[in-house]
């Protein structure tokens, strides 16, 4: 009898008959002598609906105050599915009980909002399972050292899945969501998109950070740090199929490395919108600069992606870099009325209307040309280049985000990813 968690998303979530469904299917699982946690996300669009209304009433200056009764808002979300969950286990003849994030306790600290999990007590939640029980915990929260609650994030319920998986010594992780496994790049923007049969958790961890919201990045961290099992399936299938085929089904994030994901340059495509561009224009170009710059918008508390520092002509040179697109607003007044004055530059710009395109795979390792194909590729397409950043497994460019879906689909074609895995090593070995 293994320990297994589920993960169930908005979408799995969305209605009182997806609601069944899934009570279904988890009293599958259980009926079978598993021991069952169950993570919910709060119902589809509840989350958004929520801080929404947060915005409609909300002060023009927003203070810690604020977010914090932000995440005492959102957190309900998750409350209530969870608590659906359990009486339509209840409705199936089980056992079910649901525990908010601080009822458990999953410990975290206090950055609301984006709050990291430090502990979990797995004390309650064993002694329930012993009991018979299907367990039910709240995804996307937890508690403060000071008894306040706290969100993880948004797509924060993956990270809870894992985080509790983890603490549990669970047998795997299995992540239900809306698509049947993790693909290529998303299958809602590339059609011919492939599901990956196995990923490596090394590429799962780029993908994630470089966009692909299929799963939350700390998930995957968690995943790595601690060596738990996690599989991205579909909820949409009937809940009644085999048991031991929908535990072989969707995507497996494997530790290993194994030839035939060698085979592939390029695994997967990543894209986000999230970012923005700032340059700072006519900057003296003397040792320092880059620290003045990013060490103020580092003090303010934003987060800084690519960075570019161009040459200089007449010691004068331009600088940079992309922050989140909800920090641009912040940097750009903070650049302008403490930083450019300082150093004597010229002029601050921000461009929100940007993209940021990635090409990961653990085969660009060992293959050599592998940027400038995806170079070739776009300007084929006529896409201007605006930034590079590369590590040993991806490489990233900023673009005009009006390209970013032409981008994707040219990169995809390149790299044969809509092509089955055994053509591709002779094709691009
Ligand atoms: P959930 O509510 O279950 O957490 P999300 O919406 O957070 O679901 O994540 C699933 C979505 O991620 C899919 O519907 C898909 O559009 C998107 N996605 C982005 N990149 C990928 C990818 N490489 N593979 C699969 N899905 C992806
Ligand atoms: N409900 C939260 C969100 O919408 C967390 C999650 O779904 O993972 O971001
Ligand atoms: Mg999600």
């Amino acid at each position: 009898m293994a320990l297994i968690v589920h993960k169930y998303g908005g979408t799995s979530m969305g209605s009182t008959e997806r609601i069944r469904n899934v009570a279904k299917r988890v009293a599958k699982w259980h009926r079978a002598g598993h021991q069952m946690v169950v993570v919910p996300s709060a119902m589809s669009g509840e989350t958004n609906r929520l801080l929404a209304l947060a915005k409609e009433v909300a002060p023009e200056k927003p203070t810690t105050a604020y977010f914090r009764e932000l995440d005492q808002l959102a957190a309900t979300g998750e409350q209530a599915s969870s608590a659906l969950l359990a009486i339509a286990l209840q409705a199936e003849g089980l056992e079910a009980v649901s525990f908010s994030g601080w009822q458990v306790p999953i410990r975290t600290n206090d950055a609301y909002t984006k709050a990291r999990i430090e502990s979990i007590d797995d004390a309650r939640v064993k002694a329930e399972l012993a009991a018979g029980k299907v367990v039910i915990i709240t995804g996307f929260q937890g508690i403060d050292a000071e008894g306040n609650v706290t969100t993880l994030g948004r797509g924060g319920s993956d990270t809870s899945a894992v985080a509790v998986a983890a603490a549990m010594g669970a047998a795997e992780c299995l992540i239900y969501t809306d698509v049947d496994g993790v693909y290529t790049t998303d299958p809602r923007v590339v059609p011919e998109a492939r599901r990956l049969e196995r990923v490596s958790f090394e590429e799962m961890l780029e993908m994630a950070s470089m966009g692909s919201k299929v799963l939350q990045i700390r998930s995957v961290e968690f995943a790595g740090k601690y060596r738990v099992p996690i599989r991205v399936l579909s909820s949409f299938t009937s809940w009644d199929i085999d048991l031991n085929e929908e535990a072989r089904s969707g995507t497996l994030i494997t530790f290993e490395d194994d030839e035939s994901m060698e085979q592939a340059v390029v695994s997967g495509i990543a894209f986000n919108r999230d970012e923005a561009k700032i340059t700072v224009l006519g900057v003296p170009d003397t040792p320092g600069i880059a620290y003045q710059i990013l060490g103020a918008v580092a003090d303010a508390n934003v987060e800084v992606d690519v960075i570019i520092q161009n040459i200089s002509k007449d010691g004068k040179t331009d600088f940079s870099f992309t922050v989140h697109r909800n920090d641009l607003a912040k940097t750009l007044d903070l650049l302008k009325t403490q930083v450019a004055p300082k150093l004597g530059a010229a002029e601050v710009v921000g461009d929100a209307r940007i993209c940021k395109v990635s090409i990961v795979g653990i085969g660009m390792r060992s293959h050599v040309g592998v940027a400038s194909r995806m170079f070739r590729c776009l300007s084929e397409e006529g896409i201007n280049i605006q930034m590079i950043s590369t590590s040993e497994i991806k490489t990233s460019v900023v673009i005009d985000e009006k390209y970013m879906e032409l981008a994707v689909r040219a990169l995809h074609r390149e790299f044969d990813l809509d092509q089955p895995i055994d053509s591709l090593g002779a094709k691009q070995g």
